[in-house]
């Protein structure tokens, strides 16, 4: 084994001694041709490989969460899975630079580049991820877009570090082992309709084509997931998010539905669940985790899908009560419970 073999392995080991369930390598040659967010060399401009890796979510907790029986699990855990993620970078990034190859790490989430148009607020990560992890091996694209394991599902935090170091690549899983089928549950748990579903985007990667369904403006997401609004448009279930500004359905409109939005978001009570998540783009800085239903629903077992999409869509709809906590009631009971609120406070929520 020479030198670059042995150090490939030994970062890789670092990943897994923190948690990572799947690892890989990524170079500027596996990922030559890729869109801009694949440039290795927008982080560190001498950079060859990327490690690459996955840390999981905890499944204890995603069921519990689509219910609408309990938020606090899945805000915990997805606060220190980003961090234990972002913290295994650095370790790599660190590891490397000690052995004498630059290296800076990625961090996991919640940080864009600020050199584009709409700089921050474009929401283009200094590098992506998602198309490392597919061209590395890590996982499938699923439909949604979202990287998929075996084991794991969508249910995953992803987590890189670049380096000078000509680490040996790993290839691209084949296609014909992804679990993804085509459900949909995805898209039908999505309140924001993120995804299109008449249409898919292809992308190569160092002469590997994936597929997904086309991102409409993330802008959806962003209201949505970001809990700006949460409830469906049927009417019938919700998010965690306790406000109901109506969805729009083109994207033109979401930025300003969005935008129309803030300030009843400063002004309902956040949750308290010990583990604050901030996130610079969210007005007053304070991001609780409402929604994450694409990545939830998609557990490798079909049968897992059809029970948690049931569990998202006969969970109710969420209301906050006035001590500002919250609770998943039947569509008519949260509709009487605004009814009967002053229009102050009532303009928090619709
Ligand atoms: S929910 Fe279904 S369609 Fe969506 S990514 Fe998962 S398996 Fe694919
Ligand atoms: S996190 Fe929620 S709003 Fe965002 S794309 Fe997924 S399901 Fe849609």
């Amino acid at each position: 084994m020479d030198k670059m073999e042995r150090l490939s392995n030994t970062v890789r080991d670092i990943a897994v001694g923190g948690g990572a369930v799947a690892t890989g390598i990524a170079t500027t040659a596996t990922l030559a041709g890729g869109p801009p967010s694949t440039e290795l060399s927008y982080v560190l401009p001498r950079a060859k490989s990327a490690v690459v890796f996955a840390l999981p979510l905890d499944q204890d907790n995603i069921e519990s969460f689509l219910k609408k029986e309990d938020p606090a699990g899945v805000n915990i855990d997805n606060r220190r899975v980003n961090t234990m993620t972002s913290g295994i970078a650095l370790e790599i990034s660190e590891y490397l630079n000690m052995k004498g190859f630059e290296s800076a790490p990625v961090i996991s989430n919640a940080v864009y580049r600020k050199d584009v148009p709409g700089g921050p607020y474009s929401e283009m990560p200094p590098l992506s991820h998602r198309y490392l992890a597919v061209r590395s091996g890590i996982g499938h694209f699923g439909l949604s877009g979202n990287v998929i394991l075996d084991r794991y599902g969508a249910a995953v935090i992803l987590g890189s570090a670049v380096t000078a170091a000509e680490l040996v690549p790993t290839e691209a899983l084949d296609p014909e082992d992804n679990y993804c089928d085509g459900c949909r549950l995805c898209m039908s748990a999505c309140a924001s309709g993120l995804m299109a579903a008449d249409d898919t985007t292809d992308v190569t990667i160092g002469g590997v084509e994936f597929t997904y369904a086309c991102r409409r403006t993330y802008s959806r997401c962003d209201y949505v997931c970001g809990g700006f609004t949460g409830l469906h448009p049927s009417g019938k279930w919700s998010t965690w998010s306790p406000a109901r500004f109506p969805i729009p359905e083109t994207d033109e409109e979401f930025y300003p539905a969005l935008m129309e939005a803030v300030e009843p978001y400063r002004n309902r009570p956040r949750q308290e669940f010990g583990c604050n998540i901030y996130h610079p783009l969210v007005p007053g800085n304070r991001l609780d985790f409402t929604c994450g239903h694409c990545q939830f629903v998609c557990h490798p077992d079909k049968e897992v899908r059809k029970q948690r999409y049931r569990m998202i869509t006969s969970g109710g709809v969420v209301i906050q009560l006035e001590d500002g906590s919250l609770k998943a009631v039947p569509p008519e009971e949260a509709t009487a419970h605004l009814a009967a609120m002053d229009e102050k406070a009532r303009s928090m929520y619709e």
